[in-house]
């Protein structure tokens, strides 16, 4: 039976290097390969090619794992972008660098806008954050799949740094509250708002 890999960069920009050398791995193990949300997948590929391929990644790719913080998308927000009340790469960056493909009960996908309009589409991430001209607002427990919802609002006006300490909070909380395997809107709805403590 076949199998497929997704393959991650910071901010899912791959450099022509990476490119070639993920395309020439496709290629010597008779895999194809196609842009997904979260990166580059190949597919079509064994069971031993997938190890193969692990093992000679080029550097600054990782492959994405199920449990784990799997997903961190962001747009260029001040850096890029004309419409952003935010910047967004340097907590992008941060967030990914630091936590990208860190073990979690189950998948935590995080999305970064620099403005409501949501191209990263925060609102249906498990944490996703987007720009206003006060600041951030913070959302959590949105998911996509056969069963989208819209996150609940949290926060809002939030500086970079308010917002970066909130979701290492939000994602330290997710990984020592959360039963196995629960995902993490179930294990928001079976505890309450993590930013509340009751006696
Ligand atoms: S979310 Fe806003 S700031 Fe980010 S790319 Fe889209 S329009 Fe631009």
């Amino acid at each position: 039976m076949k199998t497929s890999i997704i393959l991650h960069s910071l901010f899912s920009e791959f450099s022509r290097d990476q490119l070639h050398a993920i395309m020439d791995l496709a290629d010597e193990f008779d895999g194809k390969f196609r842009v997904v949300v979260t990166g580059i997948q190949i597919y079509d590929i064994t069971k031993d090619a997938k190890e193969a391929i692990i093992k000679r990644l080029p550097e600054g790719v990782q492959p994405v794992k199920h449990a784990a913080v799997n997903s961190v998308v962001a747009c260029r927000g001040t850096d890029g972008c004309s419409h952003a009340f935010m910047q967004t790469m340097p907590l992008a960056k941060y967030i990914d660098e630091k936590y990208f493909g860190e073990t979690m009960p189950n998948k935590v996908r995080v999305g970064i806008s620099g403005c409501p309009r949501c191209c990263a589409e925060p609102m249906i991430k498990d944490i996703g954050v987007y720009g206003m001209p006060d600041g951030f607002v913070l959302v959590v427990g949105g998911k996509s799949g056969n069963r989208p919802k819209g996150g609940e609002i949290l926060a809002k006006g939030l500086s970079v740094e308010d917002t970066q300490a909130k979701i290492e909070f939000l994602l330290q909380w997710y990984k020592e509250n959360a039963m196995p395997k629960e995902k993490f809107d179930h294990c928001l709805a079976r505890l309450g708002n993590p930013f509340i403590v009751t006696e």
